[in-house]
């Protein structure tokens, strides 16, 4: 078994197609060095050895022999020798998965440094401080990973040495929190003795938390970090963070040893991230950070604030852009990143280092963006010739369509600005302000809005930023953790907030409030629980709540949703119960209802009061009577509803739910109800109880409340056929779809049937008669297997996933949370079967089905309308499964509609729908 891949010289034993075996990290660099691209030379350790160390706790044979000789010809390359001190080879060891983990894994930088190499770098270069420098670092970052002392202990020992050099510079230290010393004091700062001293100091806090010398040995080193990046796959954060991005555990990280250059040799080296186009906009131009004389992990640590690459990016007055600083290097960045665009024929994003004015590429991927740049890169790469119109359709994640239709703050509202910081990722959000990541998660789990204020976050906070409506920090740039991960999750962000000062100690945030000039003008303190709202797209930080408006979706947008459309075959509808969702609706594009669910008509007041006087009735001629009542109020909704829909089918469920639902529980309201009814409150009262059911789901509902009240399903089917002839004689086109819920045999709809039958002959005697059709819900896995039977009597079915799911899996939908997460984290289920369907169970009745329905049938339409419809993976599988349409509620039309198409297009090209990440 070949477990190392070597590269470097122009050749590479990989390429960037073996991303499963390679890691993003370790394709990226193979195909680089293939290009003739500047990259240090190194090996890659595979995933595959990773999944055996995972499996048996032991490094595979073969790899000790493999990993001496990738090294010796890594030595040879480069002529220095992994331990010796007149030519010292320092190695870098990364982490580098076949998905984009950001910051979930591991990376050790400078290894191969002991006593006598420091010693020997620093003659080599004649520059004992960043030899220094680069031990110090590594010791930190060596013992965090592979030593598991924790980065803290470190950076007090670092913060004692900045304090000695400022008081040494006249600044009295003691009265500066860390944070303040930091800015004062930068690393570039901390004196070639002082960092002598830092390292010595390191040392002793790793005799002392691990009761052994730090290793000096550099092949020790080594494999101490190539085991800690493949004990890093399994770390909590890496785990959460593959659950919510649908990574599967099986996958296993690769392992990448390269060469080091080095960014922080001097004030003519530098390291930064470059993305190719904007991650944020999508606009052509290269963007990203920098950092002079540093070490890659300081760019993303947000520990320093990072400056633009571009020169038009600068603060007015300041000229520090890698533009302007190091030209030449800008420029061979800029012909890279266009190089490698046109290779990938896609946004790349970008790891380089400068080491004494040469660039360095580090890593290239395709590049993480928001939806609102991914829609923009795929429709203008299409204009530039690089992809074509079914290519861009499938390099757009549905889900990330999301962002786009986020409402955004109401131009018109008053709001009280804060402060500023970068726009890291789309959208506006409010909430209270929470400090810390677990208060996040509990203050979310209890239905509450938080925003997430932290001076920097890191992975560890990686929860609370999925509980928190948005995050905001204090420090650190567009690539920061921060910024990177709330792109990721389409979390609104706002990153590198230098106006606030965090103290977490006290709970609060001061806000330094500036005037036009940038000068000081006081300072607002704000407390745990107090809410703000920030504008993820224009890095805006205001006080309060302010009110948002919906998303305008025209440009580049509506040309990509044109081009799906072009390409999709499924329809999609939407789940509309009111002439406001289904105007919604029409405007996302939906192309009819799918779903209008009628009981939510009945608790409009008046309503209510008739529906529960039809519930009290003693007999069929009270019901009647108080069915009429309500037979005006649903006429006009269908009426405006066909109006809204004219063109489109509009499919309407009789009533679903239990009667109970309509009755009050509390003892207030009872009393209150037993007094407008005119009836006593001991009857009421046995009312209810003769309707309470110990399982309502699988109680009396659906077409069972009309095989024992079929004068409910009457005056719906009337208020229905009235309403389509009124609408038919304004010269609209109707077409009514009646829909009965929760049938399981043939039986109970040919019963239906002849109500509505009955009901149709009616109406048509009185005037125009109306065309419909009549189908059914399949929702019970009876239903599903007797596809065949029902297809005698429904001319459609609609899959009602949401009932077909909790009756095939006996879950619960409404107490199913309370365990199911422990289900999918243990890794029982892959997803919570609610939000995106089981394939293998429920997905095998819907296409037993369809077979069996067509078999009897062969043009029924069939649909489906649980909340699966809007859910992009489910999509695929009933685009798979042939159904006609899906429905799914008017906000994520748009995502159904993009996630159809790219079913229709890879299904045609032979290939899984890609995404961007
Ligand atoms: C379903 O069961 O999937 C469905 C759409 O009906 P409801 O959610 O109203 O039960
Ligand atoms: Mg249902």
């Amino acid at each position: 078994m070949k477990y190392v891949y070597s590269f470097g010289e122009g050749k590479a034993e990989g390429d960037s197609k073996r991303k499963d075996l390679l890691g993003g990290k370790g394709a990226g660099l193979a195909e680089m060095t293939s290009l003739g691209l500047p990259v240090p030379p190194g090996f890659t350790i595979s995933t595959e050895a990773c999944t055996v160390f995972s499996q048996t706790r032991k490094m595979p044979a073969e790899l000790g022999p493999a990993v001496d000789e990738a090294l010796a010809r890594l030595e040879k390359n480069v002529g220095m020798r992994f331990g010796d001190p007149s030519a010292p080879l320092l190695v870098s060891v990364r982490s580098g998965a076949r998905a984009s983990m950001p910051g979930m894994m591991d990376t050790i930088l400078n290894l191969g440094l002991n006593e006598k190499t420091c010693e020997g770098l620093a003659k080599r270069t004649n520059n004992p401080r960043f030899a220094l420098d680069a031990y110090r670092r590594f010791i930190a970052m060596y013992s965090d990973v592979a030593l598991g002392v924790k980065r803290d202990n470190f950076e007090h020992a670092l913060d004692e040495a900045r304090a000695r050099v400022a008081k040494a510079k006249g600044i009295d230290g003691t009265r500066l929190n860390g944070e303040e010393l930091r800015r004062k004091v930068t690393d570039a700062d901390i004196t070639e003795d002082e960092l002598r001293n830092v390292v010595v100091a390191f040392k002793k806090i790793v005799k002392e938390k691990t009761g052994k010398d730090f290793p000096e040995d550099p092949k020790e080193q080594l494999w101490g970090a190539i085991g800690a990046v493949f004990e890093s796959w399994n770390n909590h954060r890496a785990i959460v963070y593959r659950r919510m991005h649908d990574i599967p555990d099986s996958w296993g990280t690769a392992c990448n040893v390269q060469a080091m250059v080095f960014g922080n040799m001097g004030d003519t080296s530098a390291t930064g991230v470059a993305f190719t186009r904007d991650p944020s906009t999508g606009e052509r131009l290269l963007y990203g950070e920098w950092l002079p004389n540093a070490q890659g992990e300081d760019v993303v640590a947000g520990i320093r604030t990072p400056l633009p690459i571009l020169a038009a990016n600068v603060k007015p007055g300041h000229t520090d852009s890698l533009e302007q600083k190091m030209p030449e290097a800008f420029k061979t960045l800029v012909s890279i990143g266009q190089k490698l665009e046109k290779h990938f024929r896609d946004m790349q994003d970008l790891e380089f280092t400068i080491q004494d004015g040469k660039l360095y590429m580090l890593q290239c991927r395709n590049a993480k963006r928001t939806g609102k740049a991914a829609v923009r890169v795929a429709v203008e790469m299409v204009k530039e010739g690089l992809i074509d119109k079914e290519e861009a359709v499938l390099r757009v994640d549905p889900a990330s369509l999301d962002q786009l239709l986020h409402p955004t703050l109401d131009p018109t509202a008053p709001k009280t600005l804060l402060a500023k910081g970068l726009s890291a990722s789309p959208g506006a959000a409010q909430g209270k302000i929470v400090f810390s990541a677990d208060e996040a998660e509990k203050r979310a789990n209890a239905g509450e809005a938080v925003i997430l204020v932290r001076v920097e976050t890191s992975p560890e906070d990686i929860h609370g930023m999925k509980a928190a409506r948005g995050i905001l920090t204090a420090r650190g740039g567009m690539t920061s953790h921060a910024a990177v991960v709330a792109r990721g999750m389409g979390k609104p962000c706002v990153a590198g907030c230098s106006a606030l000062a965090v103290n977490y100690q006290e709970q609060t945030v001061i806000v330094t409030q500036y005037d036009e000039g940038g000068r000081p003008q006081g300072s607002v303190t704000l407390k745990r629980g107090d809410v703000i709202t920030i504008d993820g797209g224009a890095g805006h930080v205001y006080q309060g709540a302010v009110p948002t408006v919906n998303a305008s979706l025209t440009g580049e947008f509506s040309e990509l949703m044109a081009w799906a459309d072009e390409a999709r075959k499924m329809k999609v509808r939407a789940n509309a119960d009111t002439p406001l969702d289904a105007r919604t609706a029409r405007g996302f594009g939906a192309e009819g209802i799918g779903l209008c669910r009628t009981e939510h008509m009945f608790f409009d007041e008046e309503r209510i009061r008739a529906m529960r006087e039809m519930i009290l009735a003693d007999d069929v001629a009270a019901r009647e009577k108080a069915l009429a009542k309500i037979l005006p109020h649903q006429r006009q909704d269908f009426v405006e509803i066909f109006r809204e829909m004219k063109g489109f089918p509009v499919t309407i469920r009789l009533l679903d739910p239990p009667l109970h639902e309509f009755l009050p529980t509390e003892k207030a309201h009872i009393e209150e109800l037993a007094k407008l009814m005119n009836v006593s409150v001991a009857r009421l009262e046995q009312r209810i109880k003769d309707l309470h059911e110990f399982n309502p789901m699988l109680g009396h509902r659906g077409c069972r409340l009309a095989i024992t009240y079929p004068e409910i399903y009457a005056m719906q089917v009337r208020a229905i056929l009235e309403a389509a002839a009124a609408v038919t004689a304004e010269g609209n086109s109707v077409t009514p779809e009646i829909m009965i819920p929760l049938a399981m045999t043939r039986e109970e709809l040919v019963r239906m049937r002849q109500i509505v039958d009955k009901v149709s002959a009616e109406v048509s005697a009185k005037g125009t008669p109306v065309s419909f059709a009549f189908g059914t819900m399949i929702e019970l896995p009876r239903a599903a297997v007797r596809a065949n039977e029902l297809a005698e009597v429904a001319e459609f079915f609609s899959f009602g996933t949401n009932d077909l799911t909790q009756c095939t899996m006996g879950l619960s939908r409404d107490d199913a949370g309370k365990f199911l997460p422990a289900y999918v984290e243990g890794g029982i289920l892959p997803k919570d079967p609610f939000v995106s369907i089981d394939i293998d169970g429920v997905g095998s009745l819907v296409k037993v089905a369809v077979e069996r329905g067509r078999a009897t049938k062969s043009n029924i339409k069939l649909g489906v309308c649980g909340e699966h419809g809007g859910d992009p993976e489910s999509v695929k599988f009933f685009h798979g499964a042939g159904l006609d349409y899906v429905s799914c509620s008017p906000f994520r039309v748009t995502i159904a509609r993009l996630a159809a198409a790219q079913a229709e297009v890879a299904a045609k090209k032979g290939r899984a729908g890609s995404t961007t990440a």
